[in-house]
């Protein structure tokens, strides 16, 4: 057993890598090469009980502890990370949000359908020319007598093509600053919101799209708690998602690193297992150590979470760090796996495609560097 978990979640484990192997594992190759999420996934796992895990049970979630998702998150990484991007958009960007602060309503109108997986929540923050400097928005909500009439673009967001609700971040009023930026819930078919699908190298089982807001408008009711100004809300959920995130990343390295190892056992080369070769054995031995390492932080930062310490430098630290570790370890596994590794009967390539993504996506590794440094001060 694990430092950080006991039997109930080495039990839960067991049954979720189970439920991957039979019901996940066989989609990955069509997703993949065709780009687009397998959608029956969403009300299947919220019947198991597998969306929105961290969520009451009165909200019809599985009410589990940190650990426990983040022990989820690996799981489906090590499958597949596209899905669990995906999961990972409506699971926690998309409802976080709702779930701290919505209204009754909005609890009752968007986060128990999205729990059930009868919804797909999309989070919609990024814009061509907002990414890491997230107070540089331009896309703002126009206050009306009924509502707010929502204009602006955004860009490389997960689940949109196939969402039926966003949350979207936009300014109400610039001269406040940051802290006049608020959060709305946008039905998906509300006029004037269009969804263009993009194509994309890595998390292709993941659908990804820009979403313009052509002046739609939405009613007082979208104001995400009723609140203008979300701007705390907003980097506590990303702050909160790096811990998950650093967790998928365990996933994609464990699974790069046991495609490495099997490999490294069969193929032989001068009369032995290739595994046999100091150099080779090295690289996986380095492996192993990395992945521990990350999958521990990642543990104490989720700790942290359910105790209810503030975790921000934790979870920079291990999403820095574990999302630098799958890198590595794919393109090790790569290495070990000689030509057959740049083959796409192998999926170790796709471990590497998988994990460059998120040393860019939510904050990459330089910004949590930078948000590291004014932890410690500088
Ligand atoms: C597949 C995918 C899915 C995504 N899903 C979502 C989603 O669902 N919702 C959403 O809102 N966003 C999403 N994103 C957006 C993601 O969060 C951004 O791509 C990320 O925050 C970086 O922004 P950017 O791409 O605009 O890069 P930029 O901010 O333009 O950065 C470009 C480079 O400059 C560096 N840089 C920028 N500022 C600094 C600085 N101050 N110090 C040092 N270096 C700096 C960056 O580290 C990077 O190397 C997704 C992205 C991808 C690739």
């Amino acid at each position: 057993m694990e430092p950080y978990t006991d039997e109930m979640h080495e039990i839960f484990r067991e049954q979720f890598r189970r439920f991957c192997i039979k019901e996940i594992a066989p989609l990955v190759d069509e997703a993949e090469r065709t780009q687009t999420f397998p959608r029956h996934l969403f009300p299947l796992m919220g019947r198991m009980g597998y969306l929105c895990v961290r969520y009451p049970e009165e909200l019809g979630g599985a009410g589990v502890d940190k650990i426990t998702e983040v022990i989820l998150r690996e799981e489906l990484s090590r499958v597949c990370q596209g899905i669990a991007s995906s999961w990972s958009g409506h699971s926690h960007l998309a409802t976080y949000p709702i779930y701290r602060l919505g209204t009754e309503e909005q609890i009752q109108k968007y986060l128990v359908p999205a729990i059930k997986g009868d919804k797909i929540g999309s989070f919609a923050l990024t814009e061509p020319d907002a990414g890491s400097d997230t107070k540089s928005l331009r896309a703002v909500a126009i206050k009306q007598d009924n509502g707010y009439l929502l204009r602006g673009a955004k860009t490389f967001i997960t689940n949109a093509p196939i969402a039926d609700f966003f949350v979207v971040a936009a300014y109400i009023d610039k001269s406040l600053g940051y802290h006049g930026i608020g959060l709305f819930l946008v039905d998906a078919k509300t006029p004037g919101l269009t969804v263009h699908k993009m194509d994309k190298e890595g998390i292709r089982s993941s659908d990804t799209g820009e979403v313009s807001f052509d002046d739609c408008l939405v009613g007082t009711d979208a104001l995400l708690g009723g609140k203008e100004g979300n701007f705390n809300l907003l980097m506590e959920t990303l702050s909160e998602g790096r811990v998950g995130v650093a967790a998928n990343m365990v996933g994609v390295a464990q699974a790069a690193y046991e495609a490495a190892l099997r490999y490294a056992k069969e193929r032989h080369q001068f009369g032995q297992p290739i595994g046999k070769f100091q150099a080779i054995s090295h690289l996986l031995a380095n492996m192993v150590t990395q992945i521990r390492a990350a999958r521990l932080m990642v543990f104490a930062a989720a700790r942290l979470i359910d105790q209810g310490k503030p975790c921000i430098l934790e979870a920079s630290t291990c999403k820095l760090f574990a999302s630098e570790v799958a890198v590595q370890a794919a393109r090790d596994a790569i290495q070990i796996h000689g030509g057959y590794g740049i083959m796409s009967e192998f999926p170790v390539f796709r471990y590497l495609r998988d994990a460059l993504v998120y040393t860019i996506g939510e904050g990459t590794s330089e910004i949590q560097r930078n948000i590291i440094a004014k932890q410690i001060g500088l």
